[in-house]
């Protein structure tokens, strides 16, 4: 047989996944056909070698290849960089049956990853996630792509853990399956939001606290106002609104500090706040030393009984635990209530409330008043 022979012979054979090579009397190569070469790169001696030597001493090398499709290349890449990879990386069916797991199975689920064969990725979630999670990565919508998110996998011990999972469909005919998912451990950043949410709340709540009287501050005044206002035009419903003011509190100040002033100020929130109880009603710090309540669906009639329960409760306080003996406060507050009509405001509201407390100031103080 002469080279051009063996070199044909050698090609033959890789059609049929046999390598083939050619070694010379002292075993040196002198030839190897693909699939041979493909096992020496991965230092594998091949099944069933066999050797048939030639009459010039030569001898002829046949071993069982890999008989795979020709992307097998790819494919051995493939599984090293999946088997390296701290990601859990999951070759599924177009059906989510699972094709290949990478070791970080056990990291990520707690089990091995021969232990997922037969099952499919959607089982791989805790159930009440599992549709949410198809619809988000396996739908026509979702490819239109769709970025990673937060799901949560089902660990063997029974706990779970969150991933942040993506999916690339992967093209046909190679080898692996139809759908390459990601999964990456994704609790601490879980945990990060988490906290972040909280920090969030917490200074959100900060933002619209008054930090002295702890009522709800002006923002939240001006913004709560005008929501109850077109709720109350669309329902066609009364609207009131009260500004409370506390009497000579100048010559307070003056006479204790203002620090006492603080102490008398944030007496006055608490029994205004202890006041207003109805859910929907709102107590808030003005600004100063005035106070507004929003009572939603309240008739002119039904503020000014609340605003007299509040005048007195007020002029009642007990003084004495901020300073001995005592000492009288008072509040004058100003009532406006109306059934809001198309093209008004709630400013009409807060003027005619602030007119009304002017009016109660001048006739004395420690008094209610409505301007009809
Ligand atoms: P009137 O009965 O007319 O309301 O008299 P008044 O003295 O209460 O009215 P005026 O507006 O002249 O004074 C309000 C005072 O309230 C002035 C200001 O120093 C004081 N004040 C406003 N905010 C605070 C606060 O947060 N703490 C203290 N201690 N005093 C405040
Ligand atoms: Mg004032
Ligand atoms: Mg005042």
């Amino acid at each position: 047989m002469n080279e051009a022979d063996l070199q044909a012979l050698a090609q033959l054979l890789d059609g049929f996944g046999l390598a083939c090579s050619l070694v010379d009397a002292d075993g040196q190569p002198l030839l190897a056909n693909r699939q041979a070469a493909q096992l020496q790169a991965q230092r594998r001696p091949g099944a069933r070698p066999a050797a048939l030597r030639l009459s010039d001493g030569r001898r002829l090398l046949l071993a069982e290849g890999d008989r795979r499709p020709a992307n097998d290349g790819a494919e051995v890449r493939f599984r090293l960089l999946a088997e390296h990879s701290m990601d859990l990386i999951v070759a599924v069916d177009a059906d989510l049956a699972i094709r290949y797991a990478s070791p970080a199975t056990r990291t990520l689920l707690g089990c091995e990853p021969a232990d997922l064969h037969g099952h499919t990725l959607a089982e791989l979630l805790v159930p009440e996630e599992r549709a949410a999670f198809i619809a988000r990565h396996f739908t026509k919508a979702a490819q239109r792509g769709a970025g990673p998110d937060l799901f949560r996998t089902l660990r063997r011990d029974g706990g779970t853990r969150w991933v942040e999972a993506r999916v690339a469909p992967l093209p046909p005919g190679n080898g692996l399956g139809d759908y390459l998912v990601t999964m990456r451990d994704a609790e601490q950043r879980r945990r990060t939001e988490e906290q972040l949410g909280q920090v969030n709340a917490e200074l959100s709540a900060l933002a619209s606290t008054d930090a002295l009287t702890g009522l709800p501050n002006r923002r939240v005044f001006d913004a709560t106002l005008n929501k109850e206002w077109f709720r109350a035009l669309r329902d066609a419903q009364p609207l009131a609104l009260m500004m409370i003011d506390v009497d000579r509190f100048k010559s307070l100040n003056d006479l204790f500090g203002h620090q006492m002033g603080d102490a008398f100020l944030a007496l006055v929130g608490k029994v205004i706040r202890d006041n207003v109880r109805r859910a929907g009603d709102m107590a808030t710090r003005y600004g100063g030393e005035e106070f507004a309540v929003v009572l939603p669906g309240t008739s002119a009639t039904g503020a000014l009984e609340i605003a007299e329960i509040i005048r007195r409760a007020v002029a009642a306080a007990d003084t004495r635990p901020i300073i001995e003996g005592g000492y009288p406060i008072s509040v004058s507050i100003g009532v406006a209530a109306t059934v809001p009509l198309a093209g008004g405001g709630a400013a009409a509201l807060v003027h005619s409330a602030d007119a009304a407390l002017y009016q109660a100031k001048r006739n004395g103080r420690n008094r209610v008043e409505i301007l009809h």
